[in-house]
């Protein structure tokens, strides 16, 4: 079965290529396939736009606000990113039309998130780039490693 296809998204070009590739077999695999596009946000990717002077949340730094002000940032955060995420493919995402899912989820560890999302959404298989935006010239990527690591679905790779 081959109906959930998770594409974990960086904005690199090696996962705009394992997109591609997710679109085709998820296109082969018939009109119920869904593909997950899932770009995991580092936490600290808060905007200091949302904060009042910069640097806290009505006075109070940052490291000291309550949990749910902190999740209201979050949420900007993640919405902001989908938006980006969402403007960036906007090309495949209006080819796809319901194929196609964006989802941004806020984690320090992009590969524990996606390992994580896979299990919790019964994903089939995972099509993710052999190397992302990291300026290493490595083989494989470190998410790629830890995702072929510590995934229980299968996970394709793309050059
Ligand atoms: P490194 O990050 O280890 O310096 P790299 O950036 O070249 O190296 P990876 O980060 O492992 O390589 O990227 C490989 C693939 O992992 C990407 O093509 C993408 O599919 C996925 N990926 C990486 N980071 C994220 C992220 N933050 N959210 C979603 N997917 C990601
Ligand atoms: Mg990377
Ligand atoms: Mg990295």
């Amino acid at each position: 079965k081959l109906s959930k296809i998770m594409v974990p998204y960086d904005g690199s070009e090696h996962a705009r290529r394992a997109l591609d590739y997710a679109k085709g077999l998820a296109a082969m695999a018939g009109a119920d396939a869904r593909v997950f596009i899932v770009h995991i946000m580092p936490s600290d990717m808060i905007d200091s736009k949302d904060l009042d002077d910069g640097g806290s949340l009505d006075g109070v730094p940052l490291g000291l606000v309550d949990r749910e002000a902190y999740q209201g940032l979050v949420d900007k955060a993640l919405a902001r990113a989908k938006a980006k995420v969402a403007e960036g493919l906007a090309d495949v995402v209006a080819e796809m039309g319901d194929a196609a899912v964006i989802d941004v989820v806020a984690d320090p560890s992009a590969a524990d998130a996606i390992v994580y999302y896979a299990k919790k959404n019964d994903i089939d298989l995972i099509v993710m780039g052999r190397r992302g935006l990291g300026a290493l010239r490595g083989m494989l990527g470190s998410v790629s490693y830890g995702v072929l690591h510590g995934a229980d679905a299968p996970v394709l790779t793309v050059k």
